[in-house]
């Protein structure tokens, strides 16, 4: 990999375990010659991030996006380590699972309050703490998803938060333009991670999705990863306020 990133400073939030969209994006900025920190939920996945890190230089810290003391925290001892921060990934989402099956409209005051508050709200928490550190310009980016655009089946109260997270893209793209602060979505196609298994039918939907696509196969994380250099990089520079599809062309197909 080009270095394409080299000595930028870049935080990547929402690795899980190694099928997570964040650690591809993870190890394709760390070949891309970034200094990365990658956030975890919570200590069950510490044992397991930190297997996976065992032979890069990173440094992982907890960030639950619901506790505000957290994300401060963790902006703080970014601070402290690098003075200036460069980029934002933010590959966040959470919904209850009974939610994400049977109909939208039999979803809870309490269902669409997380998924809002985790999915989409914490991009607009996470950007406040991290523009004072862009002193030098950045690039934040969110990874979202079709079901935001158009009704997914069993997406639910998911594809809301989506639609709210897209939103949200395009309201900072347009508060943090002037301090040369960019803020962009990447809509990845189906992967088969921990997040997506908690949607009803998810392998079915995987099936027609490839029968369906353009490029009749399933995109994988590394491709997105790759989106996410770009987004990081200079190459992209005119670029902001923006959803990227890497979905196969998914999302052109009307019937
Ligand atoms: P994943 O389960 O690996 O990642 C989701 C992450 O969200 C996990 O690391 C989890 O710890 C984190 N998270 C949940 N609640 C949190 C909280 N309160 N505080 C901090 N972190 C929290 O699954 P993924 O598919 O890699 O999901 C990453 C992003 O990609 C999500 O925004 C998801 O909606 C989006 N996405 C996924 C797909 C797909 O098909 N997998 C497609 C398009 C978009």
């Amino acid at each position: 990999m080009y270095q394409l990133l080299k000595d930028k400073n870049i935080i990547i939030m929402g690795v899980a375990n190694q099928r997570s969209i964040a650690w591809a994006i993870a190890k394709t900025f760390y070949e891309s010659g970034a200094n990365i920190c990658i956030t975890y939920q919570g200590e069950k996945v510490l044992d397991k991030i930190k297997r996976l890190t065992e032979n890069m230089d990173v440094c992982l810290l907890p960030c639950d996006v619901t506790k505000d003391e957290e994300i401060e925290n963790t902006f703080h001892t970014l601070k402290s380590k690098w003075k200036v921060l460069h980029g934002v990934v933010h590959s966040i989402a959470h919904a209850k699972k009974e939610e994400l099956e049977g109909m939208y409209i039999d979803t809870s005051r309490e269902g669409y309050k997380i998924a809002q508050d985790i999915s989409t709200y914490s991009l607009v928490a996470i950007s406040r703490y991290a523009k004072p550190l862009m002193h030098e310009g950045g690039s934040i980016m969110a990874l979202t998803y079709l079901g935001g655009e158009r009704v997914v089946k069993n997406y639910n109260v998911m594809g809301v938060a989506k639609a709210s997270l897209d939103a949200s893209i395009k309201y900072l793209a347009a508060d943090l333009g002037m301090y040369n602060i960019r803020v962009n979505g990447i809509s990845a196609g189906p992967i088969k991670t921990l997040a997506a298994k908690g949607i009803r039918d998810f392998n079915m939907m995987l099936k027609e999705f490839e029968e369906k696509v353009p490029v009749k196969r399933l995109v994988t994380t590394e491709e997105v990863a790759n989106t996410a250099v770009f987004l990081a990089s200079h190459l992209s520079s005119g670029i902001t306020g923006e959803v990227i599809h890497v979905d196969g062309g998914y999302n052109i197909l009307g019937y």
